[in-house]
């Protein structure tokens, strides 16, 4: 199921953000909804040529740099063991190249330690 943890800092930043994988996660027709087919172009080539492997769609917190914000966006995950790729979606807010975390990290403000709380809702 997938969560959603509410981001707080000392600075007063906020962040409501979702993350992990839903019912949905692993069903083709729901990925092609998240991603466009330039982004899917590499996952394409490998379903025809039989390497997708164990595919899956994971909600990640994500940092950009420009925007100095965290955005939780879609990453797809597919290929066979040892050699997995992976699709990550730009920015929502300016396009840009995002870098993704596995756990909240630091605040995108200031730098200070973020704190996590399990919101009490699934996204799926
Ligand atoms: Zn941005
Ligand atoms: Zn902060």
């Amino acid at each position: 199921m997938g969560q959603t943890l509410d981001l707080s800092c000392r600075c007063g930043y906020r962040k409501a953000v979702q993350v992990g994988s839903g019912l949905l996660s692993i069903q083709e027709t729901a990925i092609r909804g998240l991603f466009t087919q330039e982004e899917l172009a590499g996952f394409d080539k490998a379903l025809k040529a039989g390497e997708a492997g164990m595919f899956i769609h994971t909600q990640k917190i994500a940092h950009c740099k420009a925007c100095a914000d965290l955005f939780s966006v879609p990453e797809l995950s597919y290929g066979n063991d040892g050699q997995k790729k992976y699709v990550l979606k730009p920015c929502p807010n300016c396009g840009g190249q995002l870098a993704p975390r596995d756990s909240a990290g630091v605040c995108p403000k200031c730098g200070g330690e973020l704190s996590a709380a399990e919101a009490n809702s699934l996204w799926d």
